[in-house]
């Protein structure tokens, strides 16, 4: 079975697809294993009264190990969630419920599945305090060690960033917060398998995942609550059965734990898409108007490119064989303009221009080199037209 996006057809072309960071496309391996799932006569994992039921709570113990031991975590830890987008919800405003202390830290250039939560409990009376970061959108230390004091409940930092690639110093974070006594949250969403994790290591209390970032399936997730967190009394968003020890109730999805546990298991083994990252950064030095705005030592595998001039968003139309986006993916509105370009001050005229290219596990240097040559084309095609028209 053909698992990457590489031999995708729309219409008669084939689409190189470098938008590894908006979505990745899920392994044949674990497909394979879900579907051995789905065909098993199964009950439901949380009716441990019969064999059908037990045979499933034993697939959930099994991708619950699996997913632990990718980010040093116990089994016990992991609670399944729909994605990235309610792990954050829950790790924030499920460590806010019902706590004495009022402070939350964060950043700007964290995801808006951070920020909105993070908003609304500024709303209802809580302080936000964000932490400064420089051009690159790398984390200023120092103004964390300021920001954070002991009326922070919560700390929340992104592993790596969505647009840029940035990888942050979390084990650096992690011990301003544990001076602090404060919970540590990381949005890991991009980082596993492409940077090592070790939440006990980095002094990390709750963790969120997400399936369709990591080669695995959509429409799961994990928030991976650790014991500290757990004896903070997290509450949870949603009411219902008690399932997953109260934190998330619901029937736990069996057939996406445990591609999900599969796609931790495989993220282990590394991405060796890295290399390709330099001959993307080689292309765009060679590119009049183009600037990187990654840092050189982010995710090898991401790429922020922003060109002087041009509208991301005129581009993206032109583009017939190459799936890329203009910064992020994951809101409704591509034309808005980047919150984490504007937080790093880039100005909004060049911050209009940006796209990011993502490689994946399946991209290979002939059809990266294809892609780059099409962006390039269509841009020099967009620059002559803007001539055209500052001279007619
Ligand atoms: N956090 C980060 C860093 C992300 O990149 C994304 C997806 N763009 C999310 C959260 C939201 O993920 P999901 O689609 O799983 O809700």
């Amino acid at each position: 079975m053909e698992s990457g996006y590489r031999h995708m057809v729309r219409g008669r072309d084939r689409i190189v697809y470098l938008d590894h960071a908006a979505s990745t496309p899920c392994d044949a391996r674990v497909a394979a294993a879900m579907a051995e799932v789905l065909a098993r006569p199964l009950g439901n994992p949380h009716a441990l009264h019969h064999l059908p039921g037990r045979d499933a709570a034993a697939l959930v113990v099994e991708a619950r190990e699996r997913i632990a031991r990718a980010v040093g975590a116990a089994a016990e830890d992991v609670v399944f969630t729909s994605g990235a987008t309610e792990s954050n919800n829950l790790a924030i405003r499920g460590a806010a419920r019902g706590i004495a202390r009022k402070t939350i830290v964060t950043c700007r250039t964290e995801h808006l599945s951070v920020l909105r939560p993070c908003e609304e409990l500024a709303a209802e009376g809580w302080r936000v305090r964000y932490i400064p970061t420089d051009r690159c959108g790398r984390l200023d230390l120092d103004g964390a060690g300021e920001r954070i004091d002991t009326d922070t409940e919560l700390v929340s930092v992104m592993w790596v960033n969505n647009e840029l690639g940035t990888i942050h110093d979390i084990a650096a974070v992690g011990r301003l917060a544990r001076a602090r006594d404060a919970l540590l949250h990381v949005d890991a969403a991009q980082a596993l398998g492409r940077v090592p994790i070790d939440m006990r290591a980095s002094a990390v209390d709750l963790l969120t995942l997400s399936g369709h970032k990591l080669y695995g399936p959509p429409g799961i997730g994990a928030l991976v609550v650790g014991p500290r967190a757990r004896e903070r009394g997290i509450q949870p968003l949603l009411a219902g059965g008690g399932q997953q020890d109260g934190l998330r109730p619901g029937t736990v999805n069996v057939a996406g734990a445990v591609g999900l546990g599969v796609a931790c298991e495989l993220a282990l083994a590394g991405d060796a898409s890295a290399a390709l990252g330099t001959r993307i950064r080689a292309w765009a030095a060679d590119l009049p108007g183009a600037h990187v705005l990654s840092p050189a030592d982010a995710l090898p595998g991401l790429v922020a490119i922003a060109f002087e001039g041009i509208d991301a968003s005129d581009l993206l139309a032109c583009l017939e064989g190459v799936a890329i986006s203009a910064h992020a993916a994951c809101h409704d509105d591509p034309a808005r303009t980047s919150h984490v370009l504007a937080a790093i001050g880039i100005p909004t005229a060049l911050a209009a221009g940006a796209i990011r290219i993502s490689v994946g596990r399946s991209t290979t240097r002939d059809e990266l080199d294809l892609g780059l040559t099409e962006i390039a084309d269509r841009v020099a095609f967009l620059r002559t037209l803007a001539k055209g028209a500052s001279h007619g």
